[in-house]
């Protein structure tokens, strides 16, 4: 929902202006995602916005729920025909919503499925934003009375090359008078895009900040992950140093395990030596994740080797602790999104 495009056609068609506090309301705070259903308006009104301002600018296409997690996958088509995904989680006790920032993906992650796709397009903040939105409605179309109150961009696309609309995303999401998704409860995951972590230090230092690692071979982790080539692990090292000094925030370093890939002793100790070479690493927490089966990959990595690498990581003094990896029989896990 572009807001400010609602309030412009209100007012240029002399609609009382009482009407945007009753839109705003019954979309952000009920999660009502059909005009027909703000009952407050007159009916021809609902009519007339249905046909001209559309709430969503992304339209359900598909449904998955997982069978295992509390996890349900949404295939969304855009305006144009291009698809998303975009995931609805309640790891504990609340929800919270993974959104896709780009259909497909430029970077080209090896493991990755979005990877595999190629890059389309960019989404817009309102692509970004409406992904919350339709999960919201979609609660209260299962009546179920409850609030979104977490938000991971860490669906499809690297979020800090589509930084200008991520950033108005945010702004959007967090602002009290719309959804109130507080800053702290959102979090950016990034392949390593060094110039913009910088940037986000100062654009956005509330909101929390995880970097994909997942290799300390400079060699090995250009070849699985491309962006590499240009931001190297000495460079992410100084962005890390540089966004802790100027947020004191803490910086979630995520590291997928894979069999005979990054997890013998050799690895293990190039992980220590990296993050011992960044200043301010006590605030760095490392999530040791189990690598998904995806087409490409057939990782056999089981939970107690994960646990073991997180106990030696503890060992060594760094902050660290296994992930679950959710929602895999659905596809709907790290690495596994992607539109066919
Ligand atoms: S892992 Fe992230 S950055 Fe890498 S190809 Fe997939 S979506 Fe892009």
């Amino acid at each position: 929902m572009d807001f400010e495009k609602l309030k412009k056609f209100i007012k240029n068609n002399d609609i009382p202006s009482y009407r945007i506090n009753q839109i705003r309301d019954a979309i952000y705070k009920q999660g009502i995602t059909n005009w027909d259903d703000i009952k407050q308006l007159p009916a021809n009104l609902r009519k007339e916005l249905a046909v001209k301002q559309p709430i969503l600018s992304v339209f359900m296409s598909k449904i998955q729920q997982s069978k295992r997690d509390k996890i349900i996958k949404a295939l969304l088509t855009l305006k144009d025909g291009y698809k998303i995904e975009t995931v609805l989680i309640k790891p504990y006790d609340s929800w919270s919503v993974c959104v896709s920032t780009q259909v497909g993906c430029q970077i080209g992650c090896t493991f990755c499925q979005t990877g595999h796709m190629g890059f389309k397009r960019d989404l817009t903040a309102e692509e970004i934003s409406d992904q919350v939105l339709f999960w919201q409605g979609y609660l209260r179309s299962k009546k179920i009375d409850e609030r979104i109150s977490s938000v991971v961009y860490m669906g499809m696309g690297e979020p800090l090359l589509n930084y200008d609309e991520v950033v108005k995303s945010i702004k959007t999401l967090s602002d009290t008078d719309f959804l109130n998704i507080g800053q702290r409860h959102i979090s950016i995951s990034t392949s390593g895009i060094a110039d913009k972590i910088k940037k986000l230090a100062t654009d956005l230092p509330q909101v929390k900040l995880a970097l994909s690692l997942h290799y300390t071979d400079d060699k090995l982790r250009s070849k699985i992950m491309p962006i590499n080539r240009k931001f190297n692990l000495q460079s992410l090292q100084l962005a890390l140093e540089d966004y802790i000094a100027r947020t004191n925030r803490q910086v979630f370093i995520e590291y997928i395990l894979i069999q005979g890939v990054n997890d013998s002793t050799k690895d293990f100790r190039k992980l220590v030596k990296w993050i011992e070479g960044i200043r301010g690493n006590y605030l760095l927490h490392v999530n040791v994740i189990p690598a998904n089966q995806t087409k490409k990959l057939n990782n056999k990595i089981t939970n107690a080797e994960v646990d073991d690498f997180v106990k030696s990581l503890k060992k060594a003094n760094i902050s660290a602790s296994a992930r679950k990896s959710l929602g895999a029989d659905i596809n709907a896990a790290c690495g596994q999104l992607a539109t066919k």
